[in-house]
């Protein structure tokens, strides 16, 4: 077993986890970040976004239009505190980004151009063509590497968070290429292990998507916070989940069901939008999309494809192959390459797909969790900017933004702990590898990894898709608790050291199974509509009840607790969720 002693741990290096590195390496040199992360960087989900970053640039855009835009999309279970923050720091962070050679698309005049997204009242979102995550990432990793002070542990999978007297001290490991136990020290831990879309079967989600650090928190006894709200994205390719980016509606794409009948305006999206271009339609909230989606899907409006698969139209024809070429390559290379269309001379077929995680490990303003010492940032965190419903193209910056506030944060706190008295961590050592020797033992079993994960993708999906209600809800929590005993059965039958894929597939899974139990049992006790989260037996929005933020803990293998957090409404009191033109 190797032994590893830093100053901050950060889990992660996507986008969250590289900014947060960056962060304290450039505050403070002398302090050694060991960025840990189970794929080499480049590898992280940042790198599929296609379509942008939010920040205001320029008239007409205003502060107040974002704050506004934000908390409205996020029918008001957003921060306003963090929101606030958000908006201010968000500018600031694109420029930096400018400032390491991020290349943004520029307009004719050299000016770094903006493209517009659903539930915005301006254009807003800073893009690189269709390849903006790659670009992002790439930036912050050819950053990262002119510091010395970040030692990169890749293609390690952090297990058990390692805690004692209330504060974090560090964590265990694995190394996939060599399967040796690893244990790194440190007063500070950041967890940036990104989203978990992946407990779905349909999903926009990279496979490496599992929510394992949420799960390594949530062990720990640190909160989820509205875990219930998961984001469907209405465009997704059938079959793979493929996604196509929000910027082709940005761009002017329409949407069709069977009859050629552009159906969006049959629903209700807000009210009609005082932006000239057009109405909200294609550019509302994906929510709403989402689930206009499904109405038409009960009427039998939607087209069925050879696979069997129900879907929709996004027709992008009439923005022309020289345009398509220039702003939207990806959306014509993924169309080609996956479902055989070029969207130059056909529509796309489109489905809704699950694509983003609200919720997340419950931390402040500050990113700090209540276990002293451990931090979150980016898309495994919710700290809570995202309230029940993300606005696209905020998350990239979100993990700007939020994961250099961690690494100042978790580097101020490293500094404060240099006298810290050294702590035995033999007993919590041994647990977590025991578990995975456990799992390396058993040669017999009647339980599979495809098994187990197959039913529980068909418990979230039947129980927590885009509409809820009680009854299945209810027997999800039950058949999850079921799936979560038997997964104490599941047998490997790969016993090799190097790269296990079968074993590290095998943790993902208990990891997702917790997440999963989070997610019913927050969405059960929330008995109302809001934002992603829609009850078929509860309708209607309940700001009396319900205007409060979900905290999900573990009960270890009962049933975890449901208790509620003030949202902080500092400043915009709720009102009718509205798009591209809140009044002021
Ligand atoms: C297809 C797609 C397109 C998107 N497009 C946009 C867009 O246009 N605009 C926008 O704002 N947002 C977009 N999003 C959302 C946005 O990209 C993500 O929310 C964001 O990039 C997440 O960044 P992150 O740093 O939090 O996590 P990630 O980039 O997912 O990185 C997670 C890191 O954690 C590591 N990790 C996880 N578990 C472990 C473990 N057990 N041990 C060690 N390491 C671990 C991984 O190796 C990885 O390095 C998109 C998302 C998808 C899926």
């Amino acid at each position: 077993m190797q032994t590893f002693h830093a100053d901050v741990i950060i889990v992660g290096a996507g986008g969250a986890g590289l900014s947060a590195g960056i962060a304290v390496a450039e505050q403070d040199p002398s302090l050694r970040v060991a960025l840990v992360s189970k794929v080499y960087p480049m590898r992280s989900h940042t790198v599929a976004a296609e379509g942008g970053a939010a920040a205001v640039i320029r008239a007409p855009d205003t502060l107040e239009d974002h704050f506004r835009d934000t908390v409205s999309g996020g029918d008001w279970l957003c921060d306003q505190d963090a929101v606030d923050l958000f908006v201010a720091e968000a500018p600031k962070a694109l420029t930096r980004l400018e400032h390491w050679g991020c290349p943004w698309s520029r307009a004719e005049d050299g000016r770094v151009q903006v493209r517009s997204f659903g539930g915005m009242k301006n254009e807003r979102t800073w893009f690189a063509a269709d390849k903006s995550g790659f670009h992002i990432l790439h930036t912050l990793f050819q950053t990262s590497q002119r510091f010395p002070s970040i030692q990169r542990f890749d293609e390690v999978y952090a297990l058990d968070l390692l805690v004692a007297e209330g504060a974090v001290g560090g964590l265990t490991g694995l190394s996939m290429q060599t399967g040796e136990a690893m244990v790194l020290l440190a007063p500070s831990v950041i967890i940036a292990t990104g989203g978990a879309g992946r407990v779905f079967p349909f999903t926009t989600n990279g496979a490496i998507k599992t929510g394992d650090g949420m799960a390594m928190a949530y062990r720990a006894g640190v909160a989820l916070k509205d875990i219930e709200f998961m984001q469907y994205h209405p465009t997704g390719l059938p079959g793979t989940g493929i996604l196509i980016t929000e910027g082709a509606r940005g761009e002017g794409g329409i949407l069709v069901n069977k009859d050629g009948y552009r159906y969006l305006q049959d629903y209700n999206l807000g009210p009609p939008d005082p932006w000239p271009r057009r109405k909200a339609m294609e550019m509302g909230p994906r929510d709403r999309l989402s689930q206009a989606f499904w109405h038409e899907q009960k009427k039998g409006r939607t087209i069925k494809t050879s696979a069997g698969d129900d879907v929709v139209h996004l027709d992008i024809r009439k923005l022309g192959e020289k345009f398509i070429d220039e702003r939207l390559p990806m959306v014509r290379e993924l169309s080609r390459a996956y479902v055989g269309v070029d969207p130059v001379v056909a529509p796309i077929p489109v489905r809704p797909v699950v694509h983003y995680t609200m919720g997340g490990i419950d931390t402040n303003i500050d990113t700090a969790t209540d276990l002293a010492g451990l931090y979150a940032a980016g898309e495994c965190a919710c700290v809570s900017i995202n309230g029940a419903n993300r606005l696209g193209s905020n998350s990239l910056t979100e993990i700007l933004v939020f994961g250099t506030r961690a690494g100042l944060q978790a580097a101020d706190r490293a500094r404060s702990q240099v006298d810290r008295p050294a702590t035995n961590w033999d007993a919590q050592i041994q647990a977590s590898f025991g578990k995975v020797s456990g799992l390396m033992a058993r040669t017999a079993g009647n339980e599979s990894i495809v098994g187990l994960r197959g039913q529980l993708h068909g418990l979230m999906e039947g129980a927590a898709g885009i509409y809820r209600e009680d009854a299945p809800l209810r027997a999800a929590c039950a058949e999850i608790a079921g799936l979560r005993r038997r997964y104490r059965e599941l047998a490997i039958s790969d016993h090799s050291k190097v790269f296990n894929t079968q074993l590290f597939q095998a943790l993902e899974l208990g990891a997702m199974l917790e997440i999963g139990e989070a997610m019913v049992h927050s969405a059960l006790a929330r008995r109302e509509s809001r934002g992603a989260h829609q009850r078929l037996d509860f309708p209607q929005r309940d700001d009396v009840q319900f205007l409060h933020h979900s905290i999900a803990r573990s009960g270890g293998q009962d049933a975890p607790s449901i208790e509620h957090k003030p949202v902080n409404i500092s400043r915009w009191p709720p009102g009718e969720r509205v798009y591209g033109g809140a009044a002021k």
